[in-house]
């Protein structure tokens, strides 16, 4: 008897563990295990620079685990699908869901378009903990406040399902006719991009393995310890979970049973911060590109190009943000402490639109995601849902005497400072001349004088966010 034929469409499911797509697709059948760059993708959210050659190493070790049997392809996803079902007598197509505006889009007219040939379509939950249309408020509306929709809504559902094992056995359909292939192998990382790959721990199996040692020694002193960017108290997940080379599920259910603390609360409350971005990507698609409070865009930016570029250079003669910022650019992530510090001085003190912050993350980051880039920066900015209110501005000495403070952080990322003591190594302008010259530091030679005055432009932005109550 011929076996039944079908396909699943890995997206952002890199995994082979807790795939319910792809267990369905694998049950009774052969499987043609297929990945698409999507050439219809808007053009403004293609993947960025570093999260690009994190797919493609993660789309190779996905190919070593699947025996070599991925099939991956570039174009318009609708074509290939259609090309690859009719070709090769397919008769079901299933992929996990997800919730970018533009993916729903696409992804319910293929839906549509496979069903009208007799082929069975099926999507499924491989991404979220709760779908954004299980948790609602009691009148149906979407929350747009963090604590009721994880406490009350999230919490307040029925559990996470549980992980389901990897499919026991894979039958790969043979001689499976197709179009022209994409060959990643041919592809070429830049040096930047590759300098980066050293400080990625890409796939499945380094995923979980970053997991247990994340729960056996991070995990015990999460809740403070995740403030300090020195330390190694949090999971470091992000971009496995973007890719979902790891599933929120696996996680959840592991940690879940853990003995309940603050911190393991706290950690998977953090993941219900990915759930809340997502539930408002789904419910105010708009935010990728316009401020959730509409009061907002009549905001007088700045945009000062040349502040902007000091900014991503780690350039602004203040030693936290650069320390942040160079973090970033030297290893394709940063601690979340930073984030909030260095979102805050572009959009508070230096008053650049948040989107360009938004931009230059979304290049270099590895974590790189549209629904917790969007509400990060939103929430920084305080335009959006549930967000820091505008007069909270993060002083970014404040925050490293807190964090950071020897200095141990700031030393790593800004060699310059090294031998600068460390009562000094917040504010290099305010050391004497003769701290800074044992230092071996010259103010705007060595290193750079502050771009901004700090109390200046946090009462220039707190007048500026004043015109928006008063319009
Ligand atoms: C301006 C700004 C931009 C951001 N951009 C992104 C982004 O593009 N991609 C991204 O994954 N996260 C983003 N974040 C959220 C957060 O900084 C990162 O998820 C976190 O630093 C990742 O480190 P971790 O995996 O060690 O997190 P952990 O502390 O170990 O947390 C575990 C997981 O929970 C989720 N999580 C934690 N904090 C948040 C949060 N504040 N919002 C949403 N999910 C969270 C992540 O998936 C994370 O991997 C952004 C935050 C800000 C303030």
């Amino acid at each position: 008897m011929t076996k039944k034929v079908n396909i699943h469409w890995f997206r952002n499911d890199l995994r082979l563990d807790d795939n319910p797509s792809l267990t369905k697709a694998t049950e009774n059948s052969e499987l043609i295990p297929i990945y698409i760059f999507d050439e219809n993708a808007t053009i403004d959210f293609n993947q960025g620079e570093a999260s690009f050659t994190w797919l493609y190493e993660s789309l190779k070790l996905l190919n070593k685990s699947l025996e070599n049997r991925l099939l991956i392809f570039k174009g318009d996803p609708l074509k290939i699908l259609k090309e690859l079902k009719n070709n090769n007598n397919v008769s079901g197509v299933y992929w996990n869901r997800n919730y970018a505006p533009w993916e729903i889009k696409r992804d319910t007219v293929i839906k549509q378009e496979i069903k009208k040939s007799d082929t069975e379509c099926e999507t499924f939950n491989g991404n979220l903990l709760w779908e954004p249309w299980e948790i609602l408020k009691k009148d149906g509306t979407p929350y747009k406040v963090f604590t009721p929709f994880y406490r009350k809504g999230c919490l307040g559902s029925s559990p996470p399902r549980s992980p389901l094992p990897k499919p026991p056995k894979i039958n790969f359909k043979q001689d499976v006719v197709k179009n022209n292939e994409f060959d990643i192998e041919k592809t070429n990382a830049n040096n930047w991009q590759k300098s980066i790959l050293n400080h990625a721990l890409i796939g499945e199996k380094k995923a979980f393995e970053r997991l247990e040692f994340f729960i056996k020694n991070g995990l015990k002193n999460y809740k403070d310890g995740r403030n300090f960017p020195s330390q190694d108290n949090v999971s470091k997940l992000a971009p496995n979970l973007h890719f979902g080379e790891i599933s929120p599920n696996q996680i959840w259910h592991i940690v879940y049973k853990l003995e309940n603390t603050l911190n393991t609360d706290h950690f998977l409350s953090e993941l219900g911060w990915r759930e809340f971005s997502n539930h408002l990507l789904y419910y105010f698609p708009h935010i990728i590109s316009e401020n959730l409070q509409k009061k907002f865009n009549n905001f007088p930016w700045l945009n000062d190009e040349n502040a902007l570029i000091k900014w991503q250079k780690g350039m602004t003669g203040i030693p936290f943000v650069d320390a942040g910022m160079r973090e970033l650019w030297q290893t394709g992530s940063m601690h979340n402490r930073l984030r909030m510090v260095v979102g805050s001085f572009l959009v508070k003190n230096l008053l650049i639109d948040w989107k360009y912050g938004a931009k230059w993350f979304w290049n270099c980051l590895f974590d790189a995601d549209i629904a917790n880039n969007t509400a990060g920066w939103q929430w920084i900015a305080g335009c959006g849902a549930d967000a820091a209110p505008y007069f909270r501005v993060f002083n970014p000495v404040t925050q490293s005497e807190k964090f950071d403070k020897i200095g141990t952080y700031i030393k790593k990322y800004v060699p310059e400072l090294i031998n600068l003591d460390h009562k000094f190594l917040h504010c290099p302008w305010e050391a004497p001349k003769s701290v800074l010259s044992n230092a071996g530091i010259k103010l705007g030679e060595t290193y750079p004088s502050p771009i901004v005055d700090l109390k200046m432009s946090r009462l220039k932005a707190l007048e500026a966010f004043n015109t928006l109550k008063s319009s």
